[in-house]
């Protein structure tokens, strides 16, 4: 998971340029919701602003695994317009008991639980992620460790609520790379202790970022990006020609820019090959096992 920063005027701005009115639009459906106290409508408008998420998440990544899907032109039914916090009712999250033991606390939601009715419109509760990621993992789920505020239309001030998933988009919560980095194919918690360490590894488990089974695929993914990379790296650091290493570098910058797959997962190895060159030998080697064992 990688940040996408901008701020709300910078994304209302490409909104307007993607549909104009959209918003005047938006803004009239939260009023009747605000009227009515709750989230009800016949039809939705927000898949005609779906492409400028699309766009923004390095065209075209999921926002929560990094998976690269198709673009704009033929792939807009493989992203889902994720709401991030759910619109109209939320669902506990049944906790492992592995992320119990590292001290995780989850606010319980109660019986039944309204959604957030004021958001369904918001900019800064959209994201474009895959069908694995919000259909089958998040669906109506939102595990906060603080009070939820479900009639909260801000999601810059209901970080109040202590959200145990990280939002990748906007420029108010963290970035994502500050909590979460990976060693080899396998995310990681950065914060050593408190609220941030259980967000990064709330975030990990919900979304199971680490299941080299459920998601056996995503994590290939990633041993695919690190067996790639490493013979660049090398490449890079020794006594090869120019030429080789102008290639080396330009492979290198594509892999860990934003709009490539796993970019947090290539950063952190580049990062591991130039503090720890012997220890990323050993993920390489790990890496291509692991290809070999998961075809
Ligand atoms: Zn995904």
């Amino acid at each position: 998971m990688i940040g996408y920063r901008i701020s709300l005027a910078q994304l209302e701005n490409l909104i307007d340029a993607e549909v104009a009115g959209w918003r005047t639009r938006a803004d009239e459906r939260t009023k009747k919701f605000k009227i009515a106290g709750k989230y009800d409508e016949a039809s939705t408008i927000w898949s005609e602003i779906k492409v400028v998420y699309m766009r923004l998440q390095g065209e075209a990544k999921c926002v929560y695994c990094e998976r690269k899907l198709e673009g704009e032109e033929r792939g807009k039914a493989e992203h889902d317009v994720e709401h991030f916090r759910p619109k109209s009712s939320v669902r506990p999250w049944k906790i492992s008991a592995a992320l119990s033991k590292q001290g995780v606390f989850l606010t319980q939601p109660g019986k039944p639980a309204p959604g957030y009715h004021l958001l369904p419109y918001h900019l800064f509760n959209y994201s474009a992620a895959c069908k694995p990621c919000n259909s089958a993992i998040k669906s109506d789920c939102f595990p906060v460790a603080g009070a939820y505020q479900f009639t909260g239309d801000d999601p810059v001030t209901l970080l109040g609520e202590q959200p145990l998933l990280i939002y990748p988009i906007g420029d108010f919560d963290h970035d994502p790379e500050e909590l979460i980095g990976f060693h080899g194919i396998s995310p990681q918690a950065i914060p050593q202790q408190g609220y941030k360490r259980h967000k990064a590894l709330t975030t990990i488990a919900f979304f199971e970022l680490d299941d080299a089974i459920g998601r056996k695929n995503l994590v290939r993914g990633r041993a695919h990006v690190i067996t790639t990379l490493y013979p660049q790296l090398l490449t890079l650091a020794g006594n090869e020609p120019a030429n080789k290493k102008a290639i080396a570098k330009m492979l290198i910058d594509g892999f860990t820019s934003p709009k490539s797959e796993h970019t947090n997962c290539a950063r952190s190895f580049r990062t591991l090959f130039n503090t720890d060159p012997d220890e990323a030998e050993r993920i390489f080697e790990a890496a291509a096992r692991f290809i070999d064992s998961s075809s």
